[in-house]
């Protein structure tokens, strides 16, 4: 039988990890320039609401029976990739409407020994104040060394009309990091290198990795050579400064090569 949730991403996807797992389908923040709401997934992954996904059954119940089998068929191929398993391509894992089937599907990997990387831009399960909700925080400090949460930041609220601002995701990080949960931030989509770089210094202090990667499709004059480049260096510097690494993805290290070979014809 085909898998249904738990899969291996293809092209940019595939630079956040060898397999992924996808439970629902859709996303109520609202992002301009959401990747699902483009093309042939308009209609299934693009929604305004997340949806379970048709093919994991009625529920919740039966979605985790069909996640608990795929796990087990993978196991040891998702082990020998390295980074664990993605959650998630198509939507926001830790929406209110998903997070009880993702944290418990986060749950049978930590009991298989499989490490799980989790990107969100929602904040709401790290208030504190409220026992329902530090549950869930409770759960990923246990976890820590088997999880490892991704916030995507642009410093652009703007595009993100229904998503916590970029100033909310950045306290989830602090507090994050407060409690030893690992984490990365996805520096995904860049819309301009300035706001990016303000993203970097609001937030070295809190994590130890970037990932960093271009609006796709690139389109011309969205972006500047020069201006790309004195990123890409800046970037570079505090990391040695500071310690923390790096991941350029593919399209932004396209750019920065293409820059220089142009500089190069010039001079
Ligand atoms: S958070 Fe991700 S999946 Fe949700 S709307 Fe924004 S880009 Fe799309």
């Amino acid at each position: 039988m085909s898998n249904r949730c738990i899969y291996q991403p293809k092209g940019a996807a595939k630079e956040y990890g060898a397999w992924a797992c996808n439970l629902y389908n859709g996303c109520s923040h609202h992002c301009d320039y959401c990747y699902c709401k483009r093309g042939v997934w308009v209609n299934t992954m693009g929604v305004d609401k997340p949806e379970l996904k048709a093919m994991l059954g009625k529920d919740e119940n039966e979605a985790y029976l069909i996640f608990a089998r795929e796990l087990k068929q993978h196991r040891d191929k998702i082990l020998a990739a390295g980074d664990g398993l993605f959650f998630s391509f198509s939507t926001d894992p830790m929406l209110r409407e998903e997070i009880d089937l993702t944290m418990r599907c986060v749950q049978e990997c930590v009991i298989q020994d499989i490490p799980v990387q989790i990107l969100t831009k929602a904040t709401w399960w790290t208030r504190c104040g409220n026992e329902y909700e530090d549950d869930y925080l409770r759960r990923l400090v246990a976890w820590n060394n088997y999880v490892t949460i991704g916030v995507t930041l642009t410093g652009h609220d703007e595009l993100e009309a229904d998503a916590p601002t970029n100033k909310e995701r950045i306290d989830l990080l602090s507090r994050l990091h407060t409690l030893h949960i690992p984490t990365f931030v996805s520096l995904e989509p860049v819309v301009d290198f300035e706001s990016s770089l303000k993203m970097v210094l609001d937030t070295l202090h809190y994590t130890a990795e970037y990932r960093i990667g271009l609006m796709s499709p690139i389109k011309k004059d969205r972006y500047n050579h020069a201006q790309c480049e004195r990123f890409c260096n800046k970037v570079t510097e505090l990391s040695r400064e500071y310690g923390f690494t790096v991941k350029w993805k593919k399209s932004i290290r396209d750019f920065y090569e293409e820059g220089l070979s142009l500089m190069k014809l010039m001079k």
